[in-house]
């Protein structure tokens, strides 16, 4: 409901809007703020700060403090319920992906909006209390990209703009979800979630959003086609769900003989298939599989390794499509022969980033409730755990593996 009387410290009287307690205000001295909690009223001294992870070199993170930023008419503060760990966690973490340091990691952001401008309330249509989904760019919604709708791949503020991937030098600081609290710039983009799934589960509208696009949106799968996707991670799983609910005919999924439980968990989760890559013959099993004909959409998102790209050329169907999402560190890829895209007239296309429809498909299919998307998630984390559970998603941890794990940072 927004607070329209003008009484709040956005207009610098000193009230500030409070969330979910009743008239959802109440005039308090700054600092102070009045929460309700799932056990009740709780009254508590606010300190005004952010606990944050700042990563201040590659394989350097450290828990630091910054103040609360104020929010004027068209921004907003968010208090951050749970942030997902993906595959460029690791890569931010390890260096590889050129990001300006020292930085906020935390670029899958599920949280509830604490306070809001009047202006972007309206904008955004969503108001103190209200649990939103936060796109990870930010774009700038004037450049020749963002115009022409293609706006994750917008470079209108001179780089790759996005929430985990902006110095802290860069005010307010806080732009990433690793931390207590996280600002919301008036182009950051949000999507309202239902409040009673557990964040750990919504969460997973990063992953799934990007199953949606990459395995259905930009391939365009629907009925009557077969889907074969590389890697069974968590980017691999959504791709499955997704083309499970695009209709997909059948569903084929790859992966080491490690992943036995990733590849179990495909099964469940609608793949008619699964090939053991270290054990079987894949383009022998995949021929088999389609009667010859091959895949009529190939998703490749293993990490690391350049050899699927190769490979996928034997796998897709004369006509196919090709989408390449896993990210290999800029390695070269060796025995890519080219004459096979030619001769079958493939569609090759990248894919980087999600859209906002993608985003609102994977919340859907979230809140129904259709999917037992639980059995994905495997671990949650304290902020202050936030270097193991990277380093644990990147398989550095000796004995134990991970699929979609998130930092809680409420907890
Ligand atoms: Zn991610
Ligand atoms: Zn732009």
């Amino acid at each position: 409901m927004p607070v329209s009387d003008g009484a709040c410290e956005l207009h610098g009287c000193g009230t500030l809007r409070v969330r979910g307690v009743g008239a959802s205000r109440e005039r308090l001295p700054k600092g102070w703020l009045e929460r309700s909690s799932a056990w009740g009223r709780e009254r508590r001294v606010w300190s005004m700060k952010a606990r944050a992870i700042v990563q201040t070199a590659p394989r350097q993170l450290e828990l630091r403090e910054f103040p609360l930023p104020d929010i004027d008419d068209d921004s907003a503060l968010l208090r951050v319920e749970a942030c997902g760990i993906c595959g460029s966690d690791a890569e931010q973490y390890a260096g590889v992906l050129p990001v300006p340091m020292p930085v906020i990691p935390g670029h899958e952001p599920l949280g509830v909006i604490e306070k809001i401008g009047d202006r972007a309330a309206k904008r955004w249509g969503v108001d103190v209390g209200d649990r939103v989904a936060v796109e990870p760019l930010i774009p700038c919604g004037h450049c020749a990209a963002c115009r022409s709708g293609n706006y994750q791949v917008c470079r209108g503020r001179g780089r790759m703009f996005g929430h985990g991937y902006i110095p802290i030098s860069e005010p307010p600081a806080l732009w990433g979800a690793y931390a207590d609290f996280m600002y919301l710039d008036p182009f950051s983009i949000v999507h309202r979630v239902r409040k009673d799934l557990p964040a750990s589960i919504a969460v997973m509208f990063n992953p799934l959003g990007a199953g949606f696009r990459w395995a259905v949106e930009i391939p365009h799968t629907g009925p009557g086609d077969t889907v074969l996707v590389l890697g069974p991670g968590q980017r691999g799983l959504a791709s499955v769900i997704a083309a499970r609910a695009a209709g997909a005919e059948r569903i084929i999924v790859t992966g080491l003989a490690r992943d036995e439980q990733k590849l179990a968990l495909a099964r469940e989760f609608g793949a008619d298939y699964t090939i053991n890559i270290e054990a079987e013959d894949v383009r022998r099993r995949v021929h088999e599989l389609t009667e010859g004909r091959g895949a009529d959409v190939v998703v490749e998102v293993s990490a690391n390794s350049p050899e699927p790209v190769a490979e996928a050329l034997y796998y897709v169907a004369t006509g196919g499509r090709i989408v390449l999402a896993g990210v290999k560190g800029f390695k070269v890829v060796p025995n890519f022969v080219s004459d096979l895209a030619v001769v079958k007239e493939v569609t090759i296309r990248g894919a980087f980033g999600v859209t906002s429809r993608a985003y609102r498909s994977a919340i859907r299919l979230i809140e129904s409730g259709r999917v037992p998307l639980e059995k994905m998630h495997t671990h949650d984390f304290p902020l202050e755990q936030a270097e193991y559970a990277i380093r644990l998603l990147a398989g550095e941890i000796p004995g134990e593996s991970s699929i979609h794990s998130c930092l809680l940072p409420g907890s």
